[in-house]
């Protein structure tokens, strides 16, 4: 089933030593070792993993990049150019936890989707609608709302990422109906209103693991998947790779 892009997001987890082993697990097995897989590890570790995966196929992706474009009087941001540097080749963009914790805002995150763009790098909004939202039947409208600055962002390539807040990290997947709706309704609104990408290519995230990873992979309208905690584990993240 080629063609599916699998991203392994380790959100604040791991140290040197550990990223470094679970990178080096992964290139060892041939199903990870994969131009359409990627790696979302700490900001720190980036540079070291970059300098790891030179001449390999795996991709690095950041978890969050600046929403200032240029160098300048910024303490602790990491600009879209300091990834591209490093070699990233994808970066994160409004994933639920920083837009819960951090407050991100839509004209935040056209900063940040345009400035990865800008420096070359591919990047992911993620989406996605809490429980309560889901409850009230306003989700569409609340994914509609986080989509809405694909109107006005840049011309260039990026991909997004469907996450239903209630489905990460809890083990509750969504399922296969639902995940099929809100893709199809999220390519619908693209085609309609985005700015024109290479293609409009959408990834499921939320409690994906080895056990689940194909029949999600095979859902209609489904191009991927994020992967936060399974991704952690080398054996699982194989798993899900294979299933691409
Ligand atoms: P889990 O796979 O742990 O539910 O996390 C999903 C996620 O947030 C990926 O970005």
């Amino acid at each position: 089933m080629a063609g599916k892009l699998i991203i392994g997001n380790w959100k604040m987890n791991t140290r040197a030593q550990s990223a470094q082993s679970l990178l080096d697990a992964l290139l060892e097995q041939p199903a990870c070792d994969q131009p359409w897989v990627g790696v979302a590890a700490p900001a720190v570790y980036l540079a070291a993993l970059g300098a790891r995966l030179q001449g390999r196929a795996i991709r690095l992706a950041a978890q969050d990049v600046s929403a200032f474009a240029s160098d300048g009087a910024y303490t602790g941001e990491v600009s879209a150019a300091m990834l591209q540097d490093i070699g990233c080749a994808y970066v994160l963009v409004g994933h639920s936890e920083r837009r819960q914790y951090f407050a991100e805002s839509n004209p935040q995150l056209l900063a940040k989707m345009n400035n990865a763009m800008a420096a070359g790098l591919v990047p992911v909004l993620c989406v996605g609608e809490t429980l309560e939202q889901r409850e009230q039947g306003s989700y569409l409208a609340v994914i509609h709302q986080q989509l809405s600055i694909l109107a006005d962002i840049a011309a260039g390539e990026y991909l997004i990422a469907y996450e239903p807040v209630w489905a990460i990290g809890t083990g509750k997947v969504a399922t296969l109906e639902q995940i099929a709706e809100i893709h199809s309704a999220i390519k619908t609104w693209c085609l309609q209103n985005a700015k024109p990408s290479a293609s409009i290519r959408v990834l499921y995230g939320g409690s994906v693991k080895a056990e689940n990873a194909e029949s999600i992979l095979m859902t209609d309208n489904v191009d991927g998947a994020l992967v936060g905690g399974a991704s952690l584990d080398a054996g699982s993240f194989r798993m899900i790779c294979q299933a691409a």
